[in-house]
């Protein structure tokens, strides 16, 4: 039988897309760019984001309503091909003009250190003497309050220019905003995708951020589409992905980097950053102890070509200082305060190769 794109198309109309309720016609999913070529059949489904969590299945209900309706001798398995509308990126310089570099801090799984990697490198450039600010956008784990000893913080109203903007806090020469200011943890878990995106966009656009030379966000851990509204709210210079060695953080890593580079969304990576690279103990200062395994994060920049910017080992006073909200890069003649400097200078030098406004020039560090 001589097949016609109709047939197809009739075929199509018996697939629902979950996401809305309509069928694939109807939904407008199917490309136009269909080619019949004697019983093979190739054509293109279009989907909204690159992470739909529904493309896999929808192919397949394709596939299947093809060889149902059409006929079983149509050669159309692997020949659906996807397609994702262009995420529309912001201008830079439209929401907050007055931020120079925007870096999203983020990693493929949760527990290896972003938040800690976060705000100690917050308060590492703030001491090179950089203007800087932090939002907490892991929305369902917040942890800037802990970290930087402002769980009681309340952040104010204050009426600026006609508008009434939130106040961030102000502490360790870095402003701070995180959803723990304003929910109890226990009821952000529970919130829909829709309201974390909304309260993020909030504390971006509805805060008073001012100058600043850079505003880090702590990503929530993994993909998700609150990645996707902080990619479509925020002009991002770059991200920096924090992971351990250990190769189950390391393939989660890859994800990460992938949702970035993808020719849609197509944020640089400014870096990678090696958090757990080793343990020394205290009486044993010159012995490594490769718990997580030795390089993986190394080895895996080279391999994606993508710099190493800072190795931090396992210790102690790491975590006591995300226990008591005193980072430990508050303290830069320590050697993890040190480490942290260190990966806050790479991180200025990378921005800079970029073409950013930043002035090169390492500035006094502040006391
Ligand atoms: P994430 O944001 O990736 O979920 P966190 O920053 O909350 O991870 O870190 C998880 C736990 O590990 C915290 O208790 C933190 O204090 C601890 N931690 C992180 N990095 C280190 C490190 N280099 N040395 C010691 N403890 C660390």
């Amino acid at each position: 039988m001589a097949l016609y794109p109709n047939l197809i198309l009739e075929a199509l109309k018996k697939v629902r897309y979950p996401g809305t309720g309509k069928n694939l016609i109807e939904a407008e999913m199917i490309e136009d760019d269909m080619r019949i070529d004697g019983q093979k059949v190739t054509f293109s489904i279009i989907f909204e984001k690159p992470n739909d969590p529904f493309i896999k299945s929808v192919v397949k209900a394709a596939e299947t309503a093809i060889l149902t309706y059409v006929g079983e001798d149509v050669d159309i398995k692997g020949n659906i091909s996807i397609k994702t509308k262009q995420l529309a990126r912001p201008e830079p310089d439209k929401l907050l003009p007055q931020v120079k570099n925007v870096i999203a801090i983020s990693s493929g799984k949760g527990g290896v250190g972003k938040s800690t990697v976060s705000a100690n490198l917050a308060v590492a450039l703030a001491k090179l003497g950089y203007k800087v600010g932090l939002l907490d956008a892991d929305i369902f784990g917040p942890s800037v309050p802990k970290m930087f000893g402002t769980e009681d913080a309340r952040p104010l109203l204050e009426r600026i220019d006609g508008r009434d903007l939130i106040i961030p806090e102000e502490k360790y020469g870095v402003k701070l905003l995180s959803i723990g200011y304003f929910v109890k943890k226990e009821d952000a878990v529970v919130w829909r995708g829709g309201m974390a995106s909304n309260a993020l966009k909030q504390l971006i656009a509805d805060a008073h951020w001012g100058e600043l030379d850079f505003f880090l966000l702590d990503m929530p851990p993994g993909t998700s589409d609150i990645h996707l509204t902080l990619i479509q709210t925020l002009a991002v210079t770059g991200a920096l992905v924090v992971s351990t060695p250990q190769q189950v953080a390391l393939a989660d890593a890859i994800k990460g980097i992938n949702m970035f580079t993808n020719d849609k969304v197509n944020i640089p990576i400014l870096g990678l950053v090696e958090n757990m690279a080793w343990f020394t103990p205290a009486e044993l200062p010159a012995n490594k102890y490769y718990i997580f395994g030795k390089n993986g994060c190394k080895n895996l920049a080279e391999e994606m070509n993508i710099p190493l910017l800072g190795q931090i080992p396992i210790v102690q006073s790491i975590c006591e200082g995300g226990d008591t909200g005193v980072p430990v890069a508050l303290d830069e003649n320590s050697i993890t305060g040190q480490a942290f400097l260190h990966l806050a200078e790479k991180l200025v030098e990378r921005v800079v190769d970029r073409n950013s406004h930043i002035s090169p020039t390492k500035r006094v560090i502040a006391k």
